[in-house]
């Protein structure tokens, strides 16, 4: 199957999981995870219609970011607040705060380029000790904090990785609590708070993710094939 093939494919089932679940197609966004595939292979799925490219390391978004069309960048992995400043002018969006800390380094950056900076809260709803993110419990403080703190950062939503499930279904409860949260403080009235984006689902459990509420995907292997560990683009 080509990149072709596989993204018109996914656009497929992300149709049909929107379309069960009351929305469209349209109404949830595919990113496609770039991470550890070549400027070719990214070009040839931005040929494909592909409009939001995820990756998880600040340098290979430097590395690449010259050879790639234009598009709209998304930083999805866990960020270290000394390389916020690399990326402030380059990403859309930050899916992975998860500390006071590094939003206010965040908030510092885009100041300094007169930006806003849109995040996400990264919610680590099974509380998996292998995972980046907050609690459930810890959520709501954490978005009243970034609001009192970070007048440059605006709070787009919240974004889940659910634990790797061999039926993804299982999956399905880790995204409900996260759905629960995302229209419980989208009525925070703050103008730095302005939810649109519930960032849920990968190739395994992107189905299940739109099922519960999701209307951002991030999709990897499902489009460009299995990654290969051992090219180290981030390196
Ligand atoms: C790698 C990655 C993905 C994509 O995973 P696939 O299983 O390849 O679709 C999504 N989200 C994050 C945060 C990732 O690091």
């Amino acid at each position: 199957m080509s990149i072709r093939d596989n993204i018109e494919y996914i656009n497929h089932l992300k149709d049909e999981a929107a379309r069960k679940s009351g929305r469209t197609g349209d109404d949830v966004l595919l990113v496609a995870v770039t991470k550890l595939h070549d400027t070719d292979e990214i070009n040839e799925a931005i040929d494909c219609g592909i409009t939001d490219i995820g990756e998880n390391k600040v340098q290979e978004i430097l590395n690449k970011y010259e050879k790639v069309k234009p598009v709209r960048w998304h930083l999805i992995g866990h960020l270290q607040t000394n390389k916020v400043k690399y990326i402030i002018d380059k990403v859309a969006m930050i899916h992975s705060v998860e500390s006071l800390h590094l939003a206010q380094e965040i908030d510092k950056r885009a100041a300094q380029h007169g930006v806003t900076m849109d995040i996400l809260i990264q919610v680590n709803s099974a509380e998996e000790e292998s995972k980046f993110g907050i609690s459930v419990e810890e959520t709501e403080q954490m978005i009243r904090d970034i609001l009192d703190n970070c007048p440059n950062v605006r709070i787009r939503g919240l974004m889940c990785i659910a634990p790797y499930e061999d039926d993804p279904e299982n999956a399905a409860i880790y995204f409900r609590e996260v759905k629960e949260l995302y229209d419980r403080y989208s009525e925070i009235d703050h103008p730095n708070l302005d939810f649109k984006y519930l960032s849920m689902g990968m190739s395994n459990d992107f189905q299940v993710a739109i099922h519960e509420g999701s209307n951002l995907i991030r999709v990897g292997t499902a489009i460009f094939g299995q990654r290969d560990y051992s090219r180290k683009m981030g390196e």
